[in-house]
């Protein structure tokens, strides 16, 4: 755990498909070429199946999408800052003989996509919340050929069934602790790369699944002891407290922030942080 709480937000958005999004093979076998990017699963509300993309597959994707918007992320699955990190500890132990100071020293050394979404070594700051689908939506399936894993040509003979989500709208929340203003504008940067159609959800996008749009983007935002003059926050006692409503307004707000600065990026100290 963070050793002191300063900040929380949740950010609560939907997402709605533009183009047919994949749920499953309907036969988990070796045929499906999209095995790996299955990341939607079927849960079961009032004995009907229910498709729902989990926190951890978002969080995926916006991370991936992350290490391409920000100058110095590491690749977390070839080459993780962690390694580097705890390499540089072994020697400062050896070096200095006394422990490595953790926490906020990891924070610092770690590229600026871990220091959000998290390593090995260092606690995440963003959580994602599993999504489920809101109103009425459409599930498909279809047959396709099966694409030869190694050479990318469609096999002789074997087909294999999938579904998917059409006309759907999904309803998501991220939650953010001890957040800094360059994490928010980071996940309003990949918002927009979403609507763009360049972060695509699920498998098959090379056939133009999984596109989708961000809209009804609402925030609300707490701050602890922060003394100085807030802006349209209501005091709550132990915390101060701000709903803003409509992805304009935050992004308004996040108008000086650059996810390019990189004396920003590099910043350890929440208290400097300005408020939202
Ligand atoms: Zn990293």
């Amino acid at each position: 755990m963070f050793r002191k709480l300063y900040n929380e937000a949740v950010i609560s958005f939907e997402l709605k498909t533009v183009s047919p999004l994949f749920i499953r093979s309907g036969r988990e076998d070796q045929l499906n070429p999209t095995a790996a990017d299955n990341t939607f699963i079927t849960m079961y509300r009032d004995g009907e199946p229910v498709p729902v993309v989990p926190g951890s597959s978002l969080k995926g994707v916006f991370r991936s999408c992350a290490e391409q918007l920000l100058p110095g992320s590491c690749d977390i699955f070839r080459n993780p800052c962690a390694n580097r990190i705890k390499a540089k500890e072994r020697q400062m132990d050896r070096q200095q003989g006394k422990e490595f100071s953790l926490g906020k020293e990891r924070y610092k050394e770690s590229c600026p996509t871990c220091k959000l979404f998290g390593s090995t070594i260092l606690k995440s700051r963003v959580y994602f919340d599993d999504a489920y689908p809101i109103g009425k939506y459409k599930i498909g399936s279809r047959v396709s050929v099966a694409i030869d894993r190694i050479t990318g040509a469609a096999m002789k003979g074997p087909v294999y069934e999938f579904e998917y989500i059409e006309n759907a709208l999904f309803k998501c929340n991220i939650y953010l602790k001890n957040f800094f203003r360059w994490h928010i504008k980071l996940l309003f940067e990949i918002f927009d790369r979403i609507d763009q159609g360049f972060v695509v959800f699920g498998g098959l996008t090379s056939k133009g699944f999984g596109q989708m749009r961000v809209q009804n983007v609402n925030m609300m935002v707490r701050y602890f002891g922060k003394h100085e003059e807030m802006e349209g926050y209501i005091d709550k006692g132990f915390f101060k407290e701000k709903s803003i409503s409509g992805r304009e307004t935050i992004s308004a707000l996040l108008k000086d922030v650059s996810i390019n600065d990189q004396n920003l990026l590099q910043g350890c100290d929440l208290e400097y942080d300005k408020a939202l």
